[in-house]
């Protein structure tokens, strides 16, 4: 794919005058940050935006500045189609959701993003590998752009950068994450309330939903692979919704001797959310992008069409054969 730089994803920014901003299908904290961080950086510019994402975003991220304009196309769908579009944490179009109906044609798009598996499917394609979340690219573009740093676009900004690296604990944790987070504070972002919010605050539902799950958890492959199961049940059981369940996986990772941990969750009858979380024999990235997923080495995901037992027997697999040892050993 084409890469663009910074000054590029600028003058992307200058050249129009209303845009769609769009990340992914159940937004998480660097999603979320990001788009609403493109939102004020297209203020500041004097653009006309609408911010939208195919479901709901998590309530946690309601302290984030503009989030009452964060549209649901679920509920509210589009009147108009848009001519220039702004893709934020989307490493492939699939990511962005049912959303496509809504670009023009002949639309642009920008795409801003920081996974390896990103296919480079924007008209400008801004991916820095490199990057701890797409948050820290931004930070790079609000200065290109020349805008002014305020307290609100450093929160953005911040959220991304200590969701994406799990609280500044992720080997993605680079001097330059702390660098810039270190000038965000200056800006009067409290860091104490953003983490209090994204990482501490659970909701009883989710303590629930754990319980369910935990009662499921399993050892395989000689036990280099732990795996959490939630059924669609079990969501009706806890009034549980699926942003609860957000989080399980860790509790799978975190286990002493455990290289990767896997969490099935079913989303709907014959469909499940495979999210795995690896220490370092191996890229989970690569196991999720041959069942059509994608993500990071240590952070990856895929959705597998089919019953639970059938999802675990494919990702465990193609585990198996990334660890070279079977899954019933
Ligand atoms: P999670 O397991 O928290 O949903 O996602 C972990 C990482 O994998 C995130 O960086 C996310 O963007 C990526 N990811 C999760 N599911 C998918 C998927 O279905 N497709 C792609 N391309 N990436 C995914
Ligand atoms: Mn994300
Ligand atoms: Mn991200």
């Amino acid at each position: 794919p084409n890469r663009n730089s910074v000054e590029e994803a600028a003058r992307f920014m200058q050249q129009h005058d209303r845009f769609l901003v769009l990340s992914h299908v159940n937004p998480d904290g660097d999603a979320t940050g990001s788009a609403l961080g493109v939102a004020l950086i297209l203020e500041q510019l004097g653009k006309k935006y609408v911010v939208v994402n195919e479901g709901e975003t998590p309530a946690k991220f309601n302290f984030l500045p503009r989030f009452d304009r964060l549209l649901n196309l679920e509920k509210q769908p589009l009147d108009e189609t848009f001519e220039a579009v702004i893709a934020v944490d989307c490493a492939d179009e699939s990511r962005m959701g049912d959303v496509r109906s809504f670009f023009r044609s002949d639309a642009s798009l920008l795409n801003i993003d920081h996974h390896p598996t990103n296919d480079g499917f924007g008209s400008v394609n801004l991916i820095r590998t490199d990057a701890a979340a797409t948050a820290e690219i931004l930070y790079d573009v609000a200065l290109a752009a020349g805008v002014s740093f305020n307290e609100e676009l450093a929160l953005c900004i911040y959220t991304g950068l200590l969701t994406d690296t799990g609280g500044f604990r992720y080997s993605n944790t680079s001097p330059k994450v702390m660098e810039i987070a270190s000038q965000l504070l200056r800006y009067g972002v409290k860091p104490g309330e953003v983490a209090e919010r994204c990482l501490e605050e659970i909701t009883f539902a989710h303590i629930k939903i754990l319980r369910l799950a935990l009662q499921s958890l399993q050892l395989s492959h000689r036990n280099l692979v732990a795996s959490i199961t939630v059924r669609k049940e079990d969501f009706a059981v806890s009034g549980a919704e699926r942003e609860d369940a957000g989080g399980l996986v860790n509790y799978c990772r975190n286990i002493e001797g455990v290289e990767v941990g896997v969490s099935f969750i079913e989303a709907e009858a014959g469909v499940v959310k495979v999210s795995m979380r690896a220490r370092d024999r191996v890229d989970v990235s690569a196991v999720a992008k041959q069942l059509g997923g994608g993500g990071h080495a240590k952070a990856a995901g895929c959705t597998v069409r089919g019953s639970l037992p059938e999802a675990q027997d494919i990702v465990w697999r193609a585990l198996g054969e990334a660890l070279g040892v079977n899954s019933h050993e």
